[in-house]
């Protein structure tokens, strides 16, 4: 591993226009559960039931009760952990430019990055189902199921619900930044669910190099990625600092 650590910390140094790609894998030592998966929240729940648009416009208040109101108290608590505190630093140094993210826990903001495309939205904001008016999850009153709007509309998250489209604005804009970038991250995701998998295809394509963070191999390893660093995404992103640090 340290042979390639080095060397993502030296192609790192030597690229100019990062972007990267980051899923559950990444927010998991943040206390984040993963929705899809072993341990997910959709071994709990069906998400047709509670997260298709179809049950939030039905029964809103099932939803929240549900699933919203358990998200929030996890949301409310999370804090960025070393990777997302990783990508911010390669941010400040200019190195990184755009985080494309399958997650909707608004860590990546936490942590300082200023470009963040969340492909399925965020819980870290509600806005109201009328007027569109926004509010910030954590100090939304959940007193009162379904919370409302000034305007007594009712609050919903601000995240692409099953049957819902993903915002086109973010496909455009990750595209772009795939085709854009030198080099890759692929951080704590597999990248098997899209529109995040063609990401790491439209850069390699572009002629970047992808360079992948992940517990355990994925369908992008040895197809698509220059190489794969196994392990937890903060472990390895810190240690990747370091070794830029060093050079
Ligand atoms: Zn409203």
């Amino acid at each position: 591993m340290d042979d390639l650590i080095r060397r993502a910390a030296e192609d790192l140094a030597a690229a100019k226009r990062v972007t990267a790609l980051t899923g559950a894998g990444i927010s998991s030592e943040s206390g984040i559960p993963p929705f899809r998966g072993k341990g997910g929240l959709w071994e709990r729940f069906d998400p047709m039931e509670i997260a298709h648009i179809d049950a939030l416009t039905r029964d809103p208040a099932k939803v929240w009760r549900v699933l919203v109101k358990e998200m929030k108290e996890i949301v409310d608590r999370a804090k960025p952990n070393n990777a997302h505190k990783g990508l911010a630093k390669l941010e400040k140094q200019n190195k990184l430019k755009t985080i494309i993210t399958q997650n909707i826990d608004g860590l990546h903001q936490v942590a300082g990055n200023t470009d963040v495309i969340e492909f399925h939205g965020s819980f870290a904001w509600q806005r109201c189902m009328v007027c569109d008016k926004k509010y910030e999850t954590r100090k939304v009153d959940v007193s009162e199921i379904p919370p409302r709007c000034e305007c007594s509309g009712i609050l919903r998250p601000d995240a692409v619900f099953f049957g819902e489209m993903i915002p086109t604005d973010a496909m455009r804009r990750s595209r772009q930044a795939a085709t854009d970038c030198d080099l890759m991250l692929v951080v704590g995701t597999s990248a098997v669910v899209q529109p995040a998998a063609m990401m790491p295809v439209i850069a390699k394509n572009a002629g970047a190099k992808i360079v992948e963070i992940n517990p355990e191999r994925t369908p992008l390893t040895n197809e698509i990625s220059d190489y794969l660093i196994m392990g937890k995404a903060g472990e390895v992103m810190n240690r990747i600092i370091e070794a830029m640090e060093k050079i």
